[in-house]
């Protein structure tokens, strides 16, 4: 279970306090699909950032099965998301560099598996991709670099995906594809999926919705 205790988030902007997400309460059991909506500018990224331990809250305290992550120290926190978060960007944030295979690799080495090599392999057959392990992000398809990065992001096998609009770059076929890939891998392993959306359509297959306007959750919605 996720839980959220009057997590605020404050920046400055021109030399004053902003405040981009008014302080918020809230639970997510293991196992949840949870879409995240709202128009642009409103916090969602801000949000899933604070759930993955990427930014640290102004005020406020974040639960993550149990530990309160905004305790943790950097290592703590890479620690963290290394074995229990999955984080799926819009822009899929490959290393370049790296084959495919390789990407999907990275977080396996990180965490020390002997069993990386035949881990992603499977995980290339799982997202489609068996016949381009070898290829870089480069000569992928957008629709195929995110297959990649939703690879990337099971790796360790994380109790919980976050992904913050993962077809907001995508042509809408391609996205519905990417979708149920998320939504297959959430029903099939039980994953907590967190999802930020645009698409009021998707954001009513989900468990729970929350809505944010203006850094504040819309009651009711
Ligand atoms: P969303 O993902 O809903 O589009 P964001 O969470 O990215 O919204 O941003 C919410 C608001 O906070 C936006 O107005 C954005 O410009 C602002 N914002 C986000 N990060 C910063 C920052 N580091 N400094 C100043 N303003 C920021
Ligand atoms: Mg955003």
């Amino acid at each position: 279970m996720i839980e959220l205790r009057q997590v605020s988030k404050t920046v400055e902007s021109g030399g004053r306090p902003l405040t981009i997400l008014h302080p918020l309460d809230l639970i997510i059991p293991d196992g949840q699909f949870l879409a995240i909506v709202g128009p642009s500018g409103s916090g969602k990224s801000t949000l899933l950032g604070l759930l993955a331990g990427l930014d640290a809250p102004t005020s406020g305290q974040i639960l993550v099965g149990g530990t309160d992550i905004t305790k943790l120290d950097e290592d703590g926190l890479a620690r963290l998301r290394g074995s229990s978060i999955g984080f799926v960007f819009q822009f899929f944030h490959l290393v370049p560099s790296l084959t495919a295979l390789e990407n999907i690799l990275v977080p396996m080495e990180i965490a020390g598996r002997k069993d990386a090599a035949v881990r992603g392999a499977r995980l290339l057959e799982e997202v489609g991709l068996s016949d381009r392990g070898h290829h870089y992000p480069s000569q992928l398809s957008g629709g195929e670099q995110q297959r990649v990065a939703i690879a990337r992001a099971l790796a360790n096998e994380p109790p919980l995906v976050l992904a913050d609009e993962p077809t907001g770059n995508l042509d809408s076929q391609t996205g519905r594809h990417i979708l149920e890939l998320l939504l297959d891998v959430h029903r099939a392993r039980g994953t907590t999926l967190v999802l930020v959306t645009h698409d009021a359509e998707l954001a009513a297959l989900a468990d729970a919705r929350l809505v944010l306007r203006d850094g504040r959750v819309v009651p009711g919605a």
